[in-house]
């Protein structure tokens, strides 16, 4: 089995930075009432999420999901994004996902090794320098947490601090995130960010605007 680029994860140190800005995040839309509250505690206390979920990763995570809904069929995927440090404390972004073709049930859906090849193909092919940062997957009309199953998947590959486990239901409409705790594991909030456009981006549409005839 090839050895995905993801083994960068324990070489690359985490880089000092500022999660993305208030005015960027939202609470995803499909919270349950108890996970706004929590979302609601850390905007308020002004705190820091364990897990900020790009718009981009979030569309691409929900569709997925909501895709397969009708056949009941679960998804399962790879977070991708960066792990960073701030006041101290750790947190990921999630910039991207990949996922392959998988064989799953309406009641299981598992790290298939024959899968594995396929979902590291795809995150060469991704041709981020991004991390693994935990994973997704459905539980359509089961409502969301993680089974012994998806516990066992979380202490053998995710099992780092950053490592959270995303478990969406399209049926139910709810989703959650996880990590690992002392007894088990535990929600951990997180908050869906609108990512800003980056200086180099800037750059280039200003260029593009530049030769716009001014008519
Ligand atoms: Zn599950």
């Amino acid at each position: 089995m090839p050895r995905p680029r993801i083994v960068k994860e324990t070489r690359r140190p985490v880089e000092e930075r500022e999660p993305p800005r208030a005015s960027t995040l939202k609470p995803h839309e499909w919270l349950s009432e108890e996970s706004l509250t929590e979302y609601n505690e850390v905007v308020d206390s002004g705190g820091i999420f364990d897990i900020y979920l790009s718009s981009v990763a979030e569309r691409k995570i929900k569709a997925h999901a909501v895709n397969e809904a009708p056949n009941r069929l679960e998804v399962m995927g790879f977070m991708l994004g960066e792990v960073r440090r701030w006041k101290g404390r750790i947190y990921s972004l999630v910039r991207d996902i990949v996922t392959t073709h998988l064989k799953s049930s309406s009641s299981k859906v598992r790290f298939d090794p024959e899968a594995f090849p396929n979902l590291f193909h795809g995150l060469d092919d991704s041709g981020f320098d991004y991390i693994l940062v935990g994973w997704y997957h459905s539980h359509p009309g089961h409502t969301c947490f993680l089974s012994r199953t998806d516990l066992e998947t979380q202490r053998s590959i995710f099992d780092q601090p950053y490592h959270s486990a995303l478990v969406i239901d399209p049926i139910t409409r709810d989703i959650k995130t996880f990590k690992l705790s002392e007894t088990g594991y535990e929600e951990v909030a997180f908050a869906v960010y609108e990512p800003e456009v980056g200086s180099k981006a800037k750059a280039k549409r200003s260029r593009k605007l530049k030769v716009k005839p001014s008519s």
